[in-house]
């Protein structure tokens, strides 16, 4: 059997922009949407922060030096990138608009600065806010996770409060206390969009059903 998708797609790929203040499990359910879903990919960013156990080079992030990452804003070469918790953080122009035109959806983590950036260049794109069920939770997940120090989870959660106030800028806001249940609604935005009026091949229906 034919797959539906690839035949009333359009053959450009949407961009999910995702955002939520650290903790919020962010990462959790990228992952999740990354393993159950076909044809989409994550948007590996550059960062100057250092690795957390488990985190692999050019898979969860392109480590690199302060030198490196300011070398490439001086070349352009990033969408956007800005300073989170004292680290510098940016997403690859060619490498995002290179794979949107081979028909991939992909997956941008970014903060709200970085997300507000791409809205003023005026890309297509859906923007989603992830919230945790409340403060009190976000700070458990964040000592839960054990890869920061107790400075650095304060900081955290002091950002958390301004990050979330930038959240009538997207379009979609889920609230991760059922893991399962949050990845269900994030499942759902994006199989809608791939099935939105302005991401379906109109030629191809045109063709099909209606020449003749
Ligand atoms: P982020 O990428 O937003 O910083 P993570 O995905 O790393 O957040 O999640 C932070 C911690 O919370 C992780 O230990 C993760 O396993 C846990 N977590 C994520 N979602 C949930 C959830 N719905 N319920 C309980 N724990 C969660
Ligand atoms: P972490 O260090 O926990 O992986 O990420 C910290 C924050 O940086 C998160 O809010 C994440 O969304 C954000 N981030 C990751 N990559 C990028 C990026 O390329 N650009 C921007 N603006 N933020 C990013």
């Amino acid at each position: 059997m034919p797959t539906t998708k690839k035949r009333i797609s359009k053959n450009k790929g949407n961009i999910f922009i995702i955002s939520a203040p650290s903790g919020a499990g962010k990462t959790t359910l990228c992952r999740m949407i990354l393993e159950q879903l076909d044809d989409i990919e994550f948007s590996i960013s550059y960062t100057t922060r250092p690795p957390r156990p488990g985190e692999v080079d050019g898979r969860d992030y392109y480590f690199v030096s302060k030198d490196e990452f300011m070398q490439m804003v001086q070349e352009e070469e990033f969408i956007e990138w800005a300073e989170v918790h004292g680290n510098l953080y940016g997403t690859s122009k060619k490498r995002l608009l290179e794979r949107v035109s081979k028909g991939i959806d992909v997956l941008l983590d970014i903060d709200t600065q970085g997300a507000a950036q791409i809205k003023e260049k005026g890309l297509e794109a859906v923007y989603i806010f992830i919230l945790p069920p409340s403060l009190s939770v976000l700070r458990e997940r964040l000592e839960g996770r054990a890869s920061d120090s107790e400075d650095v989870i304060n900081r955290r959660l002091k950002k958390a409060v301004e990050e979330i106030a930038a959240y009538k800028m997207y379009n979609y806001v889920i609230i991760n206390d059922k893991l399962d249940e949050a990845f269900e609604l994030l499942k759902a935005v994006v199989l809608s969009k791939r099935v939105a009026i302005e991401s379906i091949d109109t030629d191809w229906i045109e063709e099909t059903f209606l020449k003749g």
